[in-house]
């Protein structure tokens, strides 16, 4: 069965909306199989973002990422790589379809609230990075 990597960004944490999201993708269809509340180091992140670091904004994205705890999780089931990818929006909200989370609940590409994973290399990669690898069922 697919996984994917997905995480509650600091903003969407800060605001409360970690059930709300959780709760989109359960009522979906997925599978959560593993979460964790927590805080991320510089090498963490840069390391996360690494396909990103000659962009100009790599550095804002780095101190984004470890200004406070994000909700880190894998979830599982057909597509979810791609569906959960559409159940988010475009990175830029405001380009994002209303009813998408990123939509629905941000107007900064900076903070956009979600992080997915975007293919299955990146999924099993950033799974690795997160978790070990480790899911719980
Ligand atoms: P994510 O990887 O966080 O799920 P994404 O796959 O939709 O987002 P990426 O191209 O991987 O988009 O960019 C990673 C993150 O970098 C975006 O979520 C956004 O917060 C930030 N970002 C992307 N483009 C810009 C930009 N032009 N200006 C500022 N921040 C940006
Ligand atoms: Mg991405």
């Amino acid at each position: 069965m697919e996984r994917s990597f997905l995480m509650v960004k600091p903003d969407g944490v800060q605001r409360g909306l970690i059930g709300e999201i959780v709760s989109r993708f359960e009522k979906k269809g997925f599978k959560l199989v593993n979460a964790k509340l927590m805080q991320v180091s510089r090498q963490l992140a840069e390391k996360h973002y690494e396909e990103l670091k000659d962009k100009p904004f790599f550095g804002e994205l780095v101190d984004f990422i470890t200004s406070g705890p994000v909700f880190a999780m894998v979830w599982e089931g057909n597509n979810v790589i791609s569906v959960s990818r559409a159940m988010m929006g475009k990175t830029n909200p405001a380009e994002a379809a209303p009813g998408t989370i990123r939509a629905d609940y941000a107007v900064s590409v900076g903070m956009n609230i979600i992080h997915g994973s975007d293919s299955p290399e990146n999924a099993k990669r950033e799974i690795d990075l997160w978790f070990n690898g480790e899911v719980v069922s």
